[in-house]
């Protein structure tokens, strides 16, 4: 592969680095963002206005005007008619170029000015009378400041003339996909021959562009599954369970597992058994019943005589697994201890020394991955909801142990070749059934003149026995604003449900506050908790079945579905309440569309990444998708379902063939990725 860097001077290097080209090979693949067809003369007088067309003209006169602001104004004729060529910007040598007796051809889209017909900014260039015209189309490529497109139609003119386009794919399965040749394409996509069908390239479902964007995809997959071999050829302990400890926690639940909780259990159960470390991504929607599989599998790590952490993203929620885990295991005589940033020093220390000597699981937050806290035999490593976690906190838990087993969980439904983007160096497993019993929450959608009414509604509801959230408007410009705001709504609701408890919970509150808030809601002490979104992930308390959120129109779809899924956790019926402000902006007006319409948190996902794009969907995450400049995750998903399958092929069968690939594709930018 020729990994040469570009021949230029050291002004023009810098100016394609910005476009990160560096190589020959990387030339080759930069690819035109559309194309003009200069194949043509169009006679003026056949000259459609609003067409990009090219003339062959003759300059008549060229001079510089001053009102209404400095320009050159040139006319310019050919046998069928005058026009006028407006330019704000000049150079000295333009004006040389378009002076009285110039032929010239000029590229742009014709107007109907008030003087005739006229072009502004045309593209242009001196000619010959006679010159033959180019056969090909001419690309427009992505540039930068600075960097003439023709400079750069120059150097990947050179790179075409003597680069190495030598086939990666082995002609076997490239006929299996029907994909044209990567010379012939590539050849092709930078000068489409005349008479090329402009739409279809523009549109990029031209063979050629398919076969470049099969071929970028496969790159990121190869990339992705070679980590994940990579990690594979890692030792890390066999966690093979020495006692009934799983069966005996099963036992004493109220309730048996879902098809889909017994598929993920048996799928971790044979992870932690391999001498080399799982990575597998446990997703379910809201409410699928994950903490339960999680704690088979500490189980199964704990009766092979190893320690196991359980990391969640807020205080509220490490808090309530621990309850839940304490109240499940520690009667089986399972020793759990507690770390949380608010814990006093004395329990603190306490709490330390547990995890570095005999506790068997430690549940907390961040605190679990501060310095100062050692593991004695970290055996598995489970992070819940870990699209809240950066990279390097995931990182700095694994590193607690040596070579831990990790389970990863989120309620953050992807669209399943997102996934195969973002996660190909994962296994996942997906929790695709809910619990049985549960009854689907009904949604409402209420303008926010009509507040009183949904006040009347949560009386009724606490009436019933029923316990209910409040949620207040998220107010991302400031934190003191939605705090107040949550303030004034707890004592406005105090006002208007006489009689009721009413709770506040938000952000601010310190750790034992929110913990004894959350503890008397749980217990049923409170009947409406207005809380900030501190709510937003997994609590879970069966008995509230009703929750309102303020201004639903500021929250995003995730959100607003997370939100949702608090509620429907018991027998009763639930139902949710989005109260709106309006005039809605279109996209405030699709999302509540969409989750009023759904309660799937895998079509609320695939409808929110039309809306939004993959970019933002799965928040900072190291991943490929970065390495993808041409497919789009969306249209081309039948694209990546083959590259994954065909990435596997080549690892093992071409190596050779699959690390020229990566060369092509990557290059340096590879590694950047790595660190
Ligand atoms: P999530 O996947 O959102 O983390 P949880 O693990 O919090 O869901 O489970 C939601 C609720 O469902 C909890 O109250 C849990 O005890 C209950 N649950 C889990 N599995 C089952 C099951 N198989 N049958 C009935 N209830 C279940
Ligand atoms: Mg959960």
């Amino acid at each position: 592969m020729s990994l040469a860097p570009i021949r230029a001077s050291d002004a023009l290097k810098k100016k394609l680095a910005k476009l990160g080209l560096h190589t020959e090979a990387d030339l080759l693949v930069h690819l035109p963002l559309r194309y003009e067809d200069e194949t043509r003369i169009t006679e003026l007088a056949r000259a459609f206005t609003g067409e990009a067309v090219q003339l062959e003209l003759r300059v008549l006169n060229n001079e510089i005007q001053f009102k209404p602001r400095r320009q050159m104004v040139v006319r310019a004729c050919d046998d069928s008619g005058e026009i006028t060529l407006r330019f704000f910007s000049f150079y000295p040598n333009q004006q040389a170029a378009l002076s009285e007796g110039s032929r010239v051809r000029v590229f742009g889209e014709v107007r109907g000015g008030f003087f005739g017909l006229e072009m502004v900014h045309p593209r242009f260039h001196k000619i010959a009378e006679g010159d033959p015209l180019p056969a090909e189309m001419t690309p427009i490529y992505p540039s930068t400041a600075g960097l003439a497109t023709s400079a750069l139609q120059k150097l990947i003119g050179r790179a075409l003339a003597d680069g190495d386009l030598s086939e990666t794919l082995p002609d076997e399965i490239r006929q299996r996909l029907k994909l044209p040749g990567l010379a012939r394409s590539i050849h092709f996509l930078h000068r489409p021959p005349p008479g090329t069908d402009v739409d279809t390239l523009h549109a990029r479902n031209h063979p050629a562009w398919r076969r470049v964007k099969f071929d970028e995809v496969l790159a990121q997959q190869l990339s992705l599954r070679r980590a994940y071999l990579a990690r594979r050829e890692q030792g890390a302990p066999v966690l093979v369970a020495q006692d009934d400890l799983g069966a005996r926690l099963l036992d004493r639940l109220p309730f048996g597992l879902t098809g889909a909780q017994l598929r993920a259990m048996a799928e971790i159960a044979g992870d932690l058994a391999q001498p080399y470390p799982m990575q597998r991504l446990l997703q379910g929607d809201v409410g699928a019943g994950k903490t339960i599989v999680a704690a088979l599998a500490a189980c199964q790590t704990i009766s092979a005589g190893w320690q196991a952490a359980f990391m969640a993203p807020t205080e509220i929620l490490a808090e309530q697994h621990y309850l839940k885990l304490k109240d499940w295991l520690e009667p089986l005589g399972v020793r759990v201890a507690w770390l949380s940033g608010s814990l006093k020093s004395k329990a603190k220390r306490e709490q330390l020394a547990a995890t570095a000597a005999d506790a068997q699981l430690v549940v907390g937050t961040h605190a679990l991955i501060q310095d100062g806290v050692d593991f004695a035999r970290l055996g598995l490593a489970i992070v819940d909801e870990q699209h809240r976690f950066g990279v390097a906190q995931r990182l700095a838990l694994r590193k607690k142990g040596s070579n831990p087993h990790q389970l990863m969980m989120s309620a953050t439904p992807i669209p399943r070749t997102l996934a195969m983007s973002y996660y190909a160096d994962l296994d996942v497993t997906v929790l695709d059934e809910l619990p049985p019993g549960r009854t689907p929450i009904k949604t409402r959608l209420v303008a926010d003149n009509r507040r009183q009414d949904v006040v009347g509604f949560v009386k009724k509801h606490v009436e019933e026995g029923r316990q209910a959230y409040w949620v207040c408007p998220l107010i991302e410009e400031s934190e003191a604003l939605q705090l107040q705001t949550a303030q004034e709504t707890y004592e406005q609701l105090f006002v208007d449900l006489p009689g009721l408890t009413v709770g506040l919970v938000h952000g601010r509150l310190k750790a034992d506050e929110k913990q004894a808030v959350m503890a008397a809601f749980a217990a049923g002490d409170i009947d409406v908790l207005v809380a900030t979104t501190v709510i937003e992930v997994g609590v879970d308390v069966p008995n509230a079945s009703l929750m309102v959120i303020e201004h639903a129109e500021r929250f995003g779809l995730s959100q607003l579905h997370q939100l949702r899924g608090r509620v429907g956790r018991g027998q009763y019926e639930s139902s949710c309440v989005l109260i709106y402000a309006g005039p809605l902006g279109e996209i405030a007006r699709q999302r509540l569309k969409i989750i009023f319409e759904h309660t799937d948190g895998f079509e609320i996902a695939r409808q929110d990444l039309q809306i939004r794009g993959p970019g933002e969907f799965v928040g900072a995450r190291q991943s490929g998708v970065p390495l993808l400049r041409y497919a789009d995750l969306e249209m081309d998903a039948d694209l990546v379902e083959m590259a994954r399958e065909v990435a596997e092929e080549m690892l093992t069968e071409h190596p050779d063939l699959a690390e020229k690939h990566l060369q092509r594709w990557l290059g340096a930018r590879e590694e950047l990725l790595k660190s």
